[in-house]
């Protein structure tokens, strides 16, 4: 077995294990694999070893690599924080988005998507941590950004999307996790439609699912420790 078909088969149980300690179906946990910094021959062993869909940060190095593994065709989720002049280059091989912030970006997207006649799914970002990231909508901001979303009719908000506080303390990070589940619930009542949980990483995906995480965003437990810091895709972190 590769390091890559063992690590996945270590997170699977893990997830299963959390799952289950939450008295929650395991299958009502998505396994969204992060491979950012991953190179090629790694993601294609990676898809070898059952993964249909990858996540990514940065558009650019996303698009490249959509590219260069186009023969595979896994599915491509953009995780992090869009500048609208990079629209059209996501679009051009993600399906999915979780990193939503603003109307602007709405209105970028949406006009796009128009234009080529579909639709996109996204999740809402949202800052539950407050001092640790700089993305995200503020928790307050999010009822009247849902309503003002709804306007922009192809996109399909799934659910909402956050990291928690960068800290050991993990009554910190479950603090960031549960804020994310109320806002869910308050806001499922308001749009009428559920709402998915993305949270939890590598160090904290077991917390995250006990807290209600229906998708964790899982990298370096998958694929090894990354040399790039934080820091380069979280502008503000230690
Ligand atoms: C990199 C990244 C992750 C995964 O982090 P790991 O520590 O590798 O598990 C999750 N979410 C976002 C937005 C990321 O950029």
């Amino acid at each position: 077995m590769s390091d890559i078909a063992a690590n996945l088969a270590d997170v699977q149980a893990r997830i299963a294990a959390a799952a289950g300690r939450a008295g929650r179906d395991p299958a009502g946990v998505t396994l969204l694999p992060i491979s950012k910094t991953v190179p090629e021959a790694r993601l294609r062993e990676a898809i070898a070893a059952g993964l249909t869909r990858l996540g990514e940060n940065r558009v650019q190095e996303a698009k490249g690599k959509a590219e260069a593994l186009a023969d595979l065709s896994p599915r491509w989720t953009v995780v992090g924080h869009l500048q609208t002049n990079k629209v059209k280059a996501m679009l051009s091989f993600a399906d999915e988005f979780q990193a939503l912030d603003s109307l602007r970006l709405a209105e970028a997207l949406d006009r796009v998507l128009q234009a080529q006649g579909r639709a996109l799914d996204v999740h809402v970002q949202v800052n539950t941590s407050a001092e640790a990231s700089k993305f995200g909508l503020e928790p307050e901001a999010l009822p009247d950004f849902l309503k003002a979303l709804s306007a922009f009719t192809s996109l399909r908000p799934r659910g909402l999307m956050t990291l928690a506080a960068f800290t050991p303390d993990e009554t910190v990070v479950r603090g960031c996790f549960r804020r994310l589940r109320t806002l869910a619930t308050a806001a499922e009542q308001d749009l009428g439609q559920p709402l998915g949980l993305s949270m939890g990483m590598s160090g904290d995906f077991e917390a995250a699912i006990e807290e209600g995480a229906t998708l964790v965003r899982v990298g370096q437990a998958i694929f090894g420790r990354r040399a790039t810091p934080d820091s380069f895709y979280w502008p503000g972190e230690a």
